[in-house]
């Protein structure tokens, strides 16, 4: 089972509810948790552990000046503006370059090859016996987070129970970070922001196919236009997380809410079986 958290809005709590997740079920079962927020990655500030650190990479094209006719079919074909063929040169711009490989096949003269180029990196680490957390990272100034996600996944493989963090918003990064995931748990807050984002997470979740639950985090009791929401939507509100000083104190200090306090371990189990249930009952 493959199970996404999400999120519309940034700093609803999604890593704090995957991290607690993982936690839980780890202490059941092998699970394999992917920080898939790979411009910001925190879930290892919870499980603190040294890491075996991998660096990712994607082939570029290189342009050989001396064969090339500058007839100008590459920069034609590259529909991301990432080649200009001028009457004696090329201008290549490697951060606008999907990898594709579009040019290099319609260049008539052989004049492009591809190299590798470094993205980011994954970081692999066991920091419990039943768990293993697979971080992505971008490198600074990059902007291919995609490649980074689906490296990141792709170690996952095979895996019986993966928990994908991942980043917040709806862009593609959310996007496929939540792709070939069996369920997506959205977290949100009782604000109108909140439920703004929410709307657009729900969105992108339901056009991916995905099943989708909510949880409410950092309630104040007012949750009601949220629970309107997801009543209209057909979404089963999970889980409810207080606001409370306390769980804010263990979770500012880098620490399980689960650990610290096991009784929230029930109420994690229980996110779970509903997840489960709602796959079953899509199946
Ligand atoms: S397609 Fe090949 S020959 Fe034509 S401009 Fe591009 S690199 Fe040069
Ligand atoms: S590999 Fe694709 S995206 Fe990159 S420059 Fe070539 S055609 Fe453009």
């Amino acid at each position: 089972m493959k199970l996404a958290i999400a999120s519309g809005k940034g700093g609803t709590g999604k890593t704090m509810v995957a991290a607690n997740l993982a936690f839980t079920l780890s202490r059941a079962g092998q699970v394999t948790l992917i920080d898939c927020d790979v411009e910001e990655p925190n879930l290892h500030l919870f499980f603190p552990k040294t890491a075996t650190i991998t660096g990712i990479t994607v082939p570029v094209p290189v342009i050989d000046e001396n064969t090339c006719q500058h007839c100008g079919l590459c920069g034609e074909f590259c529909q991301y503006g990432a080649i200009t063929v001028l009457s004696n040169r090329v201008l290549f711009f490697p951060e606008l370059c999907h990898s594709c490989g579009g040019c290099m096949l319609v260049c008539l003269n052989d004049a492009i090859h591809e190299e590798p180029k470094r993205i980011g990196t994954v970081a692999i680490s066991t920091p419990l016996p039943h768990l293993k957390l697979i971080s992505g990272m971008l490198d600074t100034g990059n902007p291919h987070a995609v490649p980074v996600i689906r490296s990141a996944k792709k170690l996952a493989a095979g895996n019986p129970l993966v928990i994908c963090d991942s980043a917040p918003g709806t862009s593609c990064p959310v996007v496929e970070a939540l792709d070939g995931c069996d369920i997506c748990i959205l977290v949100t807050e009782s604000t109108p922001f909140g439920l703004h984002d929410l709307r657009l997470a729900v969105d992108v979740a339901d056009r991916l196919g995905i099943p989708t639950g909510i949880v409410i985090n950092r309630s104040d009791g007012k949750d009601q236009e949220i629970i309107d929401f997801c009543r209209v939507q057909d979404l089963e509100v999970m889980m409810t997380i207080p606001f409370d000083r306390e769980i804010a104190a263990i979770q500012s200090r880098g620490n399980i809410l689960c650990q610290v306090q096991p009784t929230w371990q029930n109420e994690f189990t229980g996110l779970f079986m509903k997840c489960r249930d709602l796959c079953k009952g899509i199946k």
